[in-house]
């Protein structure tokens, strides 16, 4: 077969967005119910036969690969509650062409996962933390454990990860105590912190511009502690972060503001919920089903036609604060963060 019989073009969108990294969510069960992603109660989840299998994510995962998509990330739900994933991350990791692949996690178990996750060859690894406090880490979450997150890293600090990175959310009207402290931990530990502003993704659908601390805000909370940051410049244009450094020699510190600072017009992200649905956006309102694709024994000419007609479909942008702006259907849980 001609090596460029499939593919020869990359996933590029109407406004020429290259699409070359992919979410891929494996469950949307999870062991904690933050109030901005997950209702409280009677949660419904997918059932189990309609996630897709391992063996389903790697052809789908290879299908891309002849495309240009080379960056993966795992994620959920608490990807970590899925069976055996380890197991994945091994088949991922050996597969010629994935130039990058991580997993974004809420730390719970990785005092028992750090080890096999890393063992499998995955090197990146985020870690969700909202907060240092046990009693803000009850209401956002609604649920116990921040002790074992905080274990969670220690224990991922020691499996020789290539890189770490923390994940915040903050809140207005309950994040501000918790800003500094956080900034101060990474710093301490010598960890990346990134603040990722509050998006209307909330099964609860209680979200309101009012409750989103900025970027800007949290920067400037940061430097009347730490001292002016600097940014640092962008490797990557698709990066959707702003990173800065402390001027002190404090290491890093980023913000990837979605609301107040939208990045749509350089996103280059494709989705996979854990029922096999493509999406071109969190926001999309659309899906593409993959699943029943791979379930009906499609080609991999077949399954790439599907994510062009889905990178095609994609938005220039979200809409969020505009009259234009509408929900999806899905929690945060539901599509893969
Ligand atoms: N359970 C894992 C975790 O929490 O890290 C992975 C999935 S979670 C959906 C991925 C990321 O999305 C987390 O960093 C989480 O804080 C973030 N997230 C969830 N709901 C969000 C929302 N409404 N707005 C912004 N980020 C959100
Ligand atoms: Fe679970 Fe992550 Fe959603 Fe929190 S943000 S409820 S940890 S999936």
């Amino acid at each position: 077969m001609h090596k460029h019989t499939v593919a020869n073009t990359q996933l590029t969108d109407r406004l020429g967005r290259i699409h070359t990294s992919l979410r891929i969510s494996v469950t949307d069960r999870c062991n904690i119910r933050c109030f901005y992603c997950m209702p409280e109660k009677d949660v419904e989840f997918c059932p189990r036969d309609e996630l897709l299998t391992f063996e389903e994510i790697c052809r789908f995962v290879r299908a891309m690969l002849q495309v240009g998509v080379n960056k993966f990330r795992i994620t959920g739900g608490e990807p970590l509650v899925r069976a055996d994933l380890p197991d994945l991350i091994k088949q991922l990791h050996q597969m010629p062409g994935v130039a990058d692949l991580a997993v974004t996690t809420n730390g719970i178990l990785l005092p028992d996962q750090a080890a096999a996750l890393r063992a499998a060859g995955l090197r990146r690894l985020n870690i969700s933390l909202d907060t240092l406090r046990e009693e803000t880490f009850r209401k956002i979450t609604r649920r116990e454990g921040l002790d074992r997150v905080l274990d969670g890293i220690a224990i991922a600090q020691t499996c020789d990860f290539e890189k770490i990175r923390l994940n915040a959310i903050a809140i207005r009207g309950l994040s501000e105590h918790d800003v500094v402290p956080l900034g101060r931990f990474a710093r301490e530990q010598n960890l990346e912190l990134r603040f990722i502003e509050f998006m209307p993704l909330d099964a609860d659908t209680a979200w309101q511009s009012e409750n989103v601390l900025t970027g800007a805000t949290l920067r400037q909370m940061l430097e009347a502690e730490f001292g002016p940051l600097e940014p640092v410049s962008r490797t990557d244009p698709a990066q959707p972060a702003i990173d800065y450094r402390f001027t002190d020699g404090g290491g890093r510190i980023g913000f990837i503001n979605p609301v107040s600072s939208p990045f749509c017009s350089t996103c280059n992200r494709l989705r996979i919920t854990a029922e096999g649905q493509v999406r071109n956006c969190l926001f999309s309102t659309a899906e593409w089903d993959a699943r029943a694709m791979l379930r009906q024994g499609a080609s991999d000419k077949e399954l790439i036609h599907l994510v062009r007609e889905c990178v095609a479909a994609k938005a220039p942008a979200h809409g969020i604060g505009t009259g234009e702006f509408v929900r999806p259907q899905r929690a945060m849980y539901q599509i893969g963060g």
